[in-house]
């Protein structure tokens, strides 16, 4: 049971092909830079074929075809005919007060997909562009929706609902709703499976660190509260969002530099956050080494970054009453063991305790706490796709 599984950005197109009866993972890559005169096409098999190719992709159709065309070629591909996959899943941001599920893609859907671009307008719209895409490359072959919002659909009321003149949240429908979603469902089933115990009587920390950020606390299988709200931008600082600022800054600025709410949107989602405060880069690679090299920039927008997770970790353990496990995901999450440390130094007091040595690594799945330590700190590579891949073999079946 072939499905594939596409997250579409603005200029990108990641995809992995998946063999849903044993849950493998057959083929995988990245289409970068569509668009631009500089496009890319990565392609990665399981049988360890592995190449990166330039080449012009001019939009998201052009894209997925080339996927399509590599997944069945006859040298490098792992599939005869293209008519073995039965089924795509779409990954999408946004599923507002629409989507309480992951949904079969028909026309009502896709309508509702687009009115939430609005407020998601960084990925809503590439994701939406590519479900067309693939409508059009690949007719016939069922289409189902994943929304990154819809595990925190059970935040309580109290904590969902923003101090706003009550007549604005009904009419626009404005409450946290929260995102990374599929990471989060993946890493907290995860810790379930490691410690052979239901999940969903576990209380946890999950950190989703990476270019966009975020913690979410979670019990009994639903998010208490999570960074995020309305919209990514809230919450922690981030590669290039702002996080929780005081609104009022908003208006301030725009008035003084005469920006639209178009441009201030767009500083405050691209040219905002570490890149803002460091003047340098959003990733965290280039900032480490700037930090060591003394630009105090750095220095500084490290820490921010850490004091932010440390607050929520401080919070959301208070929300819950204390924690079973912590747990860090995400490109920075996984990879980086110096910002691990430093989040979860000090705070030996609410039972958080790390073994160095342990935590010594990146990119696998570990347990960096000491063994008996009642509250475990693990590390779990995430699998938002393979979420996707079990919600589209479950809708299709
Ligand atoms: P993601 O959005 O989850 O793909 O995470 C991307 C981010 O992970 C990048 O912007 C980097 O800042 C960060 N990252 C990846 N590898 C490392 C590493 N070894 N050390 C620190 N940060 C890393």
């Amino acid at each position: 049971m072939k499905i594939l599984v596409l997250n579409s950005g603005s200029s990108s197109i990641k995809y992995q092909l998946l063999d849903m009866n044993n849950e493998k993972l057959i083929a995988k890559g990245v289409v970068d830079k569509i668009g631009f005169k500089d496009s890319t096409v990565g392609y990665e098999n399981y049988k360890g074929i592995k190449f990166k190719l330039n080449k012009v992709i001019t939009n998201h159709q052009d894209g997925i075809q080339v996927i399509l065309d590599y997944i069945t070629d006859t040298e490098n591909g792992v599939i005869e005919n293209i008519d073995e996959i039965v089924g795509v899943g779409h990954r999408v941001a946004q599923g507002a007060k629409y989507f309480t599920d992951s949904v079969l893609i028909d026309d009502d859907v896709k309508e509702k997909i687009k009115k939430t671009c609005e407020i998601a307008p960084l990925h809503n719209p590439p994701q939406y562009k590519g479900i067309l895409a693939i409508e059009d490359v690949l007719p016939g072959v069922p289409n189902v929706a994943s929304f990154d919002t819809v595990f925190h659909k059970d935040i309580p009321e109290h904590i969902s609902t923003y101090g706003l003149p009550y007549e604005w949240l009904e009419k626009y429908n404005i409450r946290k709703y929260g995102f990374h979603g599929l990471s989060y469902s993946y890493v907290s089933r995860r810790v379930g499976e490691i410690f052979n115990t239901d999940w969903k009587q576990l209380k946890l920390i999950t950190c989703h660190l990476g270019n966009g950020a975020s913690v979410a606390a979670v019990k009994n299988g639903e998010t208490i509260d999570t960074t995020m709200g309305f919209t990514p931008l809230q919450g922690l600082i981030m590669g290039t969002r702002c996080g929780d600022i005081d609104p009022a800054i908003i208006p301030y600025i725009m008035k003084r530099e005469n920006y639209n709410v178009d441009e201030m949107t767009d500083i405050l989602n691209k040219k905002s956050g570490i890149l803002g405060v460091t003047g340098i880069s959003s990733d965290f690679r280039d900032i480490e080494k700037a930090a060591d090299a003394g630009n105090e920039r750095c220095q500084m927008a490290l820490k921010m970054f850490i004091y932010k997770v440390k607050f929520y970790i401080g919070a959301y353990n208070a929300v819950l009453n204390g924690i079973d496990a912590l747990v860090f995901t995400g490109g920075i999450g996984e990879n980086s063991s110096r910002l691990r440390h430093a989040i979860c130094k000090d705070l030996e007091d609410l039972g958080i305790i790390i073994d160095l040595e342990k935590n010594d690594f990146k990119g696998e799945e570990r347990i960096i706490s000491p063994l008996n330590n009642k509250v475990k700190v693990l590390v779990i590579p995430t699998n938002e796709e393979l979420v996707i891949a079990r919600e589209v073999k479950r809708i299709i079946s």
